[in-house]
């Protein structure tokens, strides 16, 4: 018998309706032994997720405002569904609880993770299924940082013995008991989580979307959709900004390799985006996977002339970060030049220091900084039927005019990172995707 692990998100668990497409598509295979479930989310587009109703509950609580109302909101919300849904599941003793809990000692992280614990136990309820609580199988030590190892192994302690069961998702426990929660849209990773543990044969992630499409379809017309990709291209696409996954979500089941599936509750029949280590030989794909990106970017460029001569210079400038504990998102380096690449969030949260910083210890000829900046993104396997990928694309790029700031190309398959100001970067992804429509959509055998 094979073990499907599949994820059910936000939408898909939003109302009774779509709690029982979710009992349709489990019933009709019953290799989907393991449930992963979100809080529920948005029911249409002007709705409020439930995570951030209970954080918002959170907020008032301890600012020491009046949160009633929210939470009368969140608890219908729940009720709704059982109710609907005809089930015997009683909200009393654990909203009387969650009440106490933001009377006496308001935390933000158990509030979070109490529309995944509740939609879990009421969806296991529905199904049948055994309701397991990641509060005792999802590892953090007392400073909220996770632990795979110890996750892996009591994950598959907990899971392997039964037949099927609901894990909430989003969420786990240190060993004190206090709630730590992955960052938001993290029940990708429990699924994920679960999957690697019990060496499932499959990682199912059911959503409101068919899948991956090769460009943000607000900026680009009608994308084609991505049939299959490797596990590192959709790394770089969603930690880019492609939202379809979380990007943390891959590395539990790329370790042993099991493909993860992006399906849609609302269109089951549809096939979805397979992401896999390696294609399969025998299928042809367009060579260019996608192209994606974010804004509110900025570089900080260092420049020294003999840079390259003198030892540790781009060390002594990582360091620096590194010791504010400063994440940034590339480092390029040129003959007298070091670019970093960060966050402008990130940028103006340590500026003054990090500016000070760098001008003590490198002593650099001049120091500046490039705002307003947005990263674009463009994956594929280039190398394979689309030659001088980067060239075409640069061109598409100048072709329309924009200027391009910086672009940072990786060894073999195509990788490319290219900033350019924030208010064209949507004519930037259009007119690179339609040069790759023009010149890259070619499908090759892969090899
Ligand atoms: N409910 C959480 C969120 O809205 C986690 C998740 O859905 O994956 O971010």
């Amino acid at each position: 018998m094979r073990t499907i692990v599949t994820k059910f998100g936000g939408t898909s668990l939003a109302d009774a309706g779509q709690f029982r497409k979710v009992k349709g598509i489990l019933d009709a295979d019953p290799d989907r032994r393991i449930v992963v479930a979100s809080a529920p989310g948005k029911r249409f587009p002007e709705d409020i997720k439930v995570t951030d109703l209970l954080i918002k509950c959170y907020m008032k609580a301890s600012a020491g405002q009046e949160y009633q109302e929210i939470l009368a909101e969140i608890r219908s919300r729940f009720q709704e569904i059982i109710d609907e849904l005809e089930l015997d599941f009683s909200l009393e003793e654990h909203f009387s609880y969650i009440q106490q809990v933001l009377e006496e000692r308001p935390n933000r992280e158990f509030m979070e993770s109490r529309g995944e614990y509740l939609n879990s136990q009421i969806l296991a309820a529905y199904l049948g299924f055994t309701f397991v609580d990641p509060e005792w199988c999802v590892c953090f030590d007392e400073n909220g940082v996770f632990d795979s190892e110890l996750t892996s192994r009591t994950l598959a302690a907990a899971l392997k013995p039964l037949k099927s069961a609901v894990v909430a998702g989003f969420y786990g426990a240190d060993r004190r008991g206090s709630i730590h929660t992955f960052s938001r849209g993290g029940s990708d990773i429990t699924g994920s989580l679960c999957a690697q543990a019990i060496d499932a044969d499959l990682y199912e992630n059911w959503t409101d979307v068919s899948g991956l499409l090769a460009a943000d379809p607000r900026i680009v017309e009608r994308p084609r959709s991505v049939d299959y990709l490797t596990y590192r291209e959709l790394r770089t696409l969603s930690y880019m900004g492609a939202s379809v996954l979380h990007s943390d979500a891959v590395l539990p089941v790329s370790k042993k390799g099991i493909p993860i599936n992006i399906r849609n509750t609302n269109h089951p029949e549809d096939a979805g985006t397979m992401i896999v280590k390696k294609l399969p030989a025998d299928r042809e794909r367009a060579v260019i996977t996608g192209v994606t990106g974010k804004t509110g970017m900025c570089v900080l460029q260092v420049e020294k002339v003999m840079v390259s001569d003198e030892a540790g210079f781009s060390a002594v400038m990582l360091d620096i970060l590194k010791q504010r504990g400063i994440p940034f998102e590339q480092c390029l380096t040129g003959i007298d030049t070091v670019s970093i690449v960060i966050g402008s969030d990130v940028f103006n949260a340590n500026k003054v220091v990090l500016l000070d910083e760098i001008r003590r210890t490198l002593k650099p000829d001049l120091l500046s900084v490039k705002e307003n900046l947005s990263m674009i993104a463009v994956v594929g396997e280039a190398e394979n039927g689309y030659k001088n990928a980067t060239v075409k694309i640069v061109q598409a790029v100048t072709d329309a005019g924009i200027e391009i700031s910086t672009i940072n190309q990786g060894a073999g398959e195509l990788n490319l990172l290219i900033g350019v100001a924030e208010d064209r970067y949507q004519d930037a992804v259009q007119a690179i995707y339609s040069s790759i429509s023009k010149h890259g959509n070619s499908r090759v055998r892969v090899v």
